[in-house]
């Protein structure tokens, strides 16, 4: 690829016009990265036709309609007795003169309104219409011109997955720019090139559905490309793994410290734990690094058996740096690894972008020495200027988190060191051939003695105030609750609605109640999730988006309320539970459902109330995925493909591996690797 189309792919979206900053970190948390080629990646899940209808009779509850408007009059919101809030109305009429109400929360700015919309003037609206007191009403619409401006509003606008803080308009706003400057990018460029960026333009501007389902030409393509760039991945990895020259000399033993770590351990390890632990331990006596995956649910106790590799490394004097997703897991990871680790015998310290200055020095210094044997960190552990004196051993932790650019920016610390992956979602079996083709596989398919199954129910939305009232003699007594709420989907203004309005009503019953959702700032976030976790602070109850941590630790949590259930798939709503059950009393999960749930939400339900076991929730997930269906892709800790899906393009993954097997690999399909992220930089 040209230099001029690589710098435009690498461009950051804070210099989109529009965009700046903020809303480029924003994009971050939601799509997983800030570069234009991170947007292009990330395709709209569906198509929300915005046709125009001149009578609001003629939709239905729940439609979202586009319709010509004459405003009639204002009717002030605001907070009425006993803290009731009203919003602002504004009263219009269609062309059939049928009154249609429009009306915003949270805005009691009259003279805003009467500017905006004067009385009298026509303009174009477009929404969510509901039948509110048999009277068509739109809350919020998510577009409002001037007639003469009907154009601004799509006929058929792909609905991007979206986050906290994001609004369609905002990613339509970045997406037409991109696909703008686009052509004059690709002067030059070959014919693959043009195929594979005019298939990505398609995708982001689809007319129908279709052009999104997994089955269509576009997606299909772009799939088979996404695969053969994994495949030609794990073939080039897997060569240089066998490659004789590159065999290396296994380091001696030169201390002995794993009688003391077993003595350091309170409990007994597990068969599974013990076995995994072998596995591993072999693994390092070969003469090719070791390249691992321990899959295992929550709660199976992976980080012990990450422990055993850091001290079995640390018996040839050389160092092990794991690494973890966010500051909070590399914090609780680090509590509970140092006092282990200071029974043992071997310096264990801590390293994350919090670090600065003098302190930060410091520790660079003992690792630059080797005195550091086990470093546990963020992403700060591949910086730049952290050297080791000898990097024996990676870890990764929740390692889909992770790309493998990343994975391999820490390795590159040192001499082509062993690793070790960690993985608290199980991928069915048939599949993690093909995924993880150059690693050896441990399983982790047994929980620690003594502890008790989740006891998880299912249970209508009318039916939350019992359930209040049924925690509450829980909480007096000491435990726990996350109360999670999902997104409201999609919606343009009011992101927030469902866990700030949890929040208020469950402040009006418990006295401490914390919130953490996408919009607050990670520090802040931070701050919150500690205080939750910390036993004396007197917060017993958290209301949460799906920010709360993979793997974070509370053991007294042990209730789990998720909110609209349904809305979440099956392995982001395992991954969710997995937060409760962690310590020794019995733990619950409450799966709140909606009216409008469907009968594969359904299904999904009853799975999880059946069964605890990751991997048949996996299998269930692959069976149940239906066609086009993205819930909880996200969270649901497989490898993140873009446009593959597992269940809809099972031969594409034969076809590529095949591919990628047998023919040579050619500066395209370095290219791919390059665009997937599958640890290739572009003229390697
Ligand atoms: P995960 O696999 O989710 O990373 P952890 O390693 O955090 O799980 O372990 C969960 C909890 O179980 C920790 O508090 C850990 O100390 C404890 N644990 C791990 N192994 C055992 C065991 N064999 N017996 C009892 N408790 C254990
Ligand atoms: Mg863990």
């Amino acid at each position: 690829m040209k230099k001029e189309l690589i710098d435009f792919l690498n461009m950051d979206l804070q210099f989109i016009r529009g965009v700046g900053p903020v809303l480029a970190g924003r994009f971050n948390d939601v799509i997983g990265g800030r570069r234009v080629l991170d947007f292009m990646l990330h395709i709209p899940s569906s198509v929300r036709n915005r046709g125009i209808t001149e009578c609001a009779m003629d939709a239905t509850h729940g439609d979202t309609i586009t319709i010509p408007l004459q405003i009639k009059s204002h009717k002030p919101g605001g907070t009425f007795g006993r803290g009731r809030r009203r919003p602002t109305q504004i009263m219009c009429a269609d062309k059939t003169g049928q009154t249609v109400v429009i009306q915003f929360f949270n805005s009691s700015y009259l003279d805003y309104w009467l500017k905006k919309l004067p009385i009298g003037a026509w303009r174009i609206v477009s929404g969510k219409i509901e039948m509110i007191a048999n009277r068509p009403t739109m809350t919020h619409p998510d577009f409002i011109e001037e007639m003469q401006n009907a154009t601004k509003i799509p006929t058929n606008q792909a609905i991007y997955p979206s986050g906290e803080g994001l609004t369609q308009k905002t990613f339509a706003n970045v997406r037409d720019q991109i696909f703008v400057a686009l052509p004059e990018k690709l002067n030059g460029a070959d014919e693959q090139t043009r195929e594979f960026f005019d298939a990505l333009r398609r995708v982001h501007f689809p007319e129908s559905n279709d052009d999104l389902a997994p089955t269509s030409t576009y997606i299909a393509k772009l799939a088979y490309w996404e695969l053969l760039a994994h495949q030609a991945a794990i073939v080039i990895s897997r060569k240089k793994r066998e490659d004789k020259t590159n065999r290396r000399t296994v380091r001696p033993k030169k201390y002995d410290l794993i009688p003391k770590l077993r003595d350091a351990i309170p409990f007994e390890l597990t068969g599974a734990q013990n076995r995994t632990i072998n596995e591993i331990f072999a693994d390092m006596a070969k003469d090719i690094p070791m390249m691992r995956l321990v899959q295992g649910d929550v709660g199976s106790g992976k980080t012990i058996v990450a422990l055993a590799a850091a001290i079995k490394m640390a018996e040839t004097g050389a160092q092990t740096a794991l690494l973890a997703p966010t500051d909070t897991l590399a914090g609780q990871h680090f509590a509970k690894l140092k006092p282990l680790c200071d029974k043992i015998g071997i310096v264990c310290d801590i390293l994350t972008g919090r670090d600065k200055g003098s302190v930060r020095k410091e520790k660079l210094i003992s690792l630059r020495s080797g005195r550091t044997r086990l470093v546990v960190g963020t992403h700060a552990l591949f910086s730049d200027d952290v050297e080791y004196k000898d990097l024996g051993l990676v870890i990764i932790d929740e390692q889909h988190r992770f790309g493998v650019s990343q994975r391999e920016a820490l390795r590159a610390k040192g001499n082509n060191p062993d690793l070790l992956a960690l993985s608290a979602t199980p991928i069915p079996r048939t599949l993690s051939m093909t995924i993880y083709g150059d690693m050896d596989i441990s399983i982790i398919n047994e929980k620690p003695a003594g502890r008790l199954p989740i006891k998880t129910t299912k249970l209508p939305m009318a039916r939350v105030d019992n359930l209040v009232a049924h925690i509450k003699p829980q909480i007096e007594s000491g435990a726990k609750v996350f109360w999670v709420c999902p997104l409201v989907d999609e919606s343009e203004e009011s992101d927030m609605t469902a866990v700030e309005t949890r929040y208020e009503e469950l402040k009006k019953v418990f006295a401490n109640v914390g919130l953490v959702h996408g919009q607050m700032d990670k520090k802040q976030r931070d701050a919150v999730m500690q205080q939750f976790a910390d036993d004396n602070s007197g917060m017993n109850i958290l209301v949460a988006t799906t920010v709360i941590e993979v793997g974070i630790d509370v053991p007294r949590a042990t209730i789990m309320v998720i909110e609209n259930a349904e809305r979440f798939g099956l392995a982001a709503l395992h991954q969710l539970r997995g937060r409760v059950g962690r310590g020794s009393e019995q733990s619950f999960c409450v799966l709140v459902y909606g009216d409008n749930i469907s009968p594969d939400g359904l299904k999904r339900l009853n799975v999880l109330c059946e069964t605890d076991d990751g991997f048949v929730i996996a299998e269930q997930d692959l069976m149940m995925r239906g066609v086009g269906e993205l819930l909880g892709t996200r969270q649901s800790g497989w490898i993140q493909y873009h446009f593959v899906d597992y269940r809809e393009h099972r031969d594409l993954f034969k076809l590529a591996s095949r591919a990628a097997r047998d023919n040579e690999i050619d500066s395209w399909t370095r290219d791919l690797m390059y665009m997937f992220d599958c640890g290739v930089n572009v003229g390697a």
